[in-house]
């Protein structure tokens, strides 16, 4: 998608503080951070959200959510940290390529706002 910023951080046409990268995803420390430990795991695929899924897409999905797992470890959050993925404006999406944040390093209250 050639509007994406994430599809253009997939690229190379925009810089990102990478953790991790492989055929199929990316990981990067997101540009904002809301807690002290804050990135994104991206696929390279372009989905628009996790309303978009689709069948064939589950076990891209699924291991991605355990690369967050495994890369919060290896950051030093393994003991506590949390995932979201927001779908659409009214959750709070702003970038309509699908990423999971991973969030760790303070006490996390809930419900989220
Ligand atoms: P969301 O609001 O769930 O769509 O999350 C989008 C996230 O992407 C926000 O936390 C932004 O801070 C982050 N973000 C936007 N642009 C960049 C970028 N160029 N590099 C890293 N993070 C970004």
């Amino acid at each position: 998608m050639s509007d994406c910023i994430f599809c253009k951080i997939v690229s190379g046409e925009i810089p990102a503080n990478k953790l991790y990268e492989d055929d199929e995803m990316l990981a990067f420390f997101d540009l904002h951070p809301q807690a002290p430990t804050h990135f994104l795991v991206i696929p390279k695929k372009h989905i628009k959200g996790p309303g978009s899924i689709e069948e064939p897409d589950t076990g891209l999905i699924g291991r991605m959510i355990k690369k967050g797992g495994d890369l919060a470890r290896e950051h030093g959050i393994g003991s506590g940290f949390r995932l979201v993925i927001n779908n659409g404006a009214d959750a709070g999406q702003s970038v309509f390529h699908i990423h999971l944040h991973v969030l760790g390093g303070r006490a996390m209250t809930w419900p989220p706002g």
